[in-house]
């Protein structure tokens, strides 16, 4: 079965990797950016990060036959130096108009302090004046209701289309509130942390199955380039029809970055 796999961090992968998630069907790959294991020193140190987004990952994913997108910012936990963080902000649009750009992402919040809001704000009103979508990080563990309802809020302010948003990492204690506003809704289906796939599929049982993706976030840490894959097969032992598994993991996700002039699959 084919699936799109939305939020993956294919810089931190193996070509391996690319050619197992090609095997397993994977139709196509967005990345946004993010963290990269430890803070970069320069503006130009994310400028050579988004050339590696939107002209060499592209280049080695199409090796394996699947097209490569991604989504430009800097991350929260990077923009705690509000001064930085402007600085990087005002380079991006030099790649926005790179051919498989989708939107802004993954911005948000990571430990909920006031410097990240203020950036975070920022790159949603830089999103806005470009039309773009937007995809957002929310915080681990105690800070997530929390960071979540922060997010929400100020995008109500900002009079965002929640729509042209998805708000990523949501558990069971947060979908409800980001789809109850109308905003996107995603699950990172991890092995240890964030959603497993069982819980994933509790989350979809409870909730419904509209506006709402899953993805691996491949990363760095502990996780799994095929967990989307691997919850295809657990749908199936929980009685999902196929037709319901093909929205889950192809025509949501779909609906959602065709929303992105430079999304084509
Ligand atoms: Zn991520």
């Amino acid at each position: 079965m084919h699936y799109i796999e939305p939020h993956a961090h294919m810089v931190s992968r193996t070509t391996n990797d690319y050619q197992a998630m090609a095997m397993a069907g994977c139709a196509a790959i967005c990345e946004p950016a993010f963290w990269a294991g430890f803070d970069r020193s320069s503006v130009d140190g994310f400028r050579d990060y988004y050339r590696q987004l939107t002209e060499y990952e592209p280049a080695r994913a199409a090796k394996f036959g699947i097209p490569h997108f991604t989504w430009l910012c800097i991350n929260p936990k990077e923009a705690e130096d509000a001064g930085f963080g402007r600085e990087v902000l005002s380079i991006i649009p030099e790649f926005l108009n790179a051919p498989t750009v989708l939107g802004i992402g993954e911005i948000g919040l990571n430990k909920n302090t006031k410097n990240e809001l203020a950036i975070f704000e920022e790159h949603v009103a830089l999103a806005l004046q470009h039309d773009l979508p937007i995809l957002i990080h929310t915080p681990h563990l105690e800070d997530k209701l929390k960071g979540t309802r922060l997010i929400v809020d100020s995008l109500k302010n900002a009079a965002v289309n929640p729509a042209k948003v998805i708000i990523d990492h949501v558990e069971e204690h947060t979908a409800g509130l980001v789809l109850d506003a109308g905003f996107w809704a995603g699950m990172t289906l991890y092995p240890e942390s964030k959603c497993t796939p069982a819980r994933a599929i509790d989350i979809l049982e409870c909730f419904g199955n509209e506006n709402i993706w899953m993805n691996s976030a491949c990363d760095w840490g502990i996780s799994d380039p095929l967990a989307v894959a691997k919850t295809i097969l657990e749908m199936r032992k929980r009685q999902f029809t196929p037709d319901l598994v093909q929205k889950v993991v192809f025509e949501n996700p779909k609906k959602f970055l065709s929303q992105s002039p430079n999304f084509r699959i």
